[in-house]
């Protein structure tokens, strides 16, 4: 019997964080009839750059508008395509992002539900190895920021 053919995917999304007293948190995306908590992302459409991708999925599935930040990696994973008969080999390339505007009720019908979480519950949610392995570098990133902006303070004001 002759192997499935193998497909190649590409998509791409993003942490977005708002800084509140408490800490960080970060929006996360409920899919599978709710079931499943993820990072939002998406298919990179034609002649669009990777960047442009993972704003407009997290916007369309978070209904939360932000900026990019950093560069936080990217994860792949194997699925099989029933319809395709083939095995799908996926990377997603993941933002760390600035929310800007927005409310998590203007989600898309894509996904059964968009929410807030403190970033150590996000970790605890997050249904997937590779969201939890994104959101630990996230972590570790608005880490070094806040100890970044603490250190910029003591320099302007001794
Ligand atoms: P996209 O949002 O990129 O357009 P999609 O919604 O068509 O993609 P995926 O979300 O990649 O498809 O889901 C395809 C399969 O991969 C599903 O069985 C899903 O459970 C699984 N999957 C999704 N995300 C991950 C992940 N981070 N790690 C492992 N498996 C995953």
């Amino acid at each position: 019997m002759k192997p499935a053919p193998v497909k190649i995917q590409t998509s791409a999304g993003g942490v977005v964080y708002r800084l509140t007293p408490e800490g960080p948190e970060v929006a996360l995306v409920a899919v599978k009839g709710g079931k499943v908590w993820t990072l939002p992302k998406g298919t990179v459409d034609k002649g669009e750059k990777i960047e442009q991708t993972a704003l407009r999925e997290v916007s369309e599935e978070t209904g939360l508008k932000a900026r990019l930040d950093n560069r936080l990696g990217e994860i792949t994973y194997w699925y099989y395509l029933s319809e395709e008969k083939a095995r799908c080999k996926k990377t997603v390339h993941f933002y760390l992002m600035r929310y800007l505007s927005g409310d998590t009720g203007g989600h898309d019908l894509e996904v059964d539900d968009a929410a807030w979480f403190p970033i150590g519950e996000a970790l605890k949610a997050a249904t997937y190895k590779g969201d939890r392995e994104i959101l630990e570098k996230a972590k570790e990133m608005l880490e070094k920021k806040r100890k970044g902006a603490v250190r910029e303070g003591h320099g302007k004001n001794p």
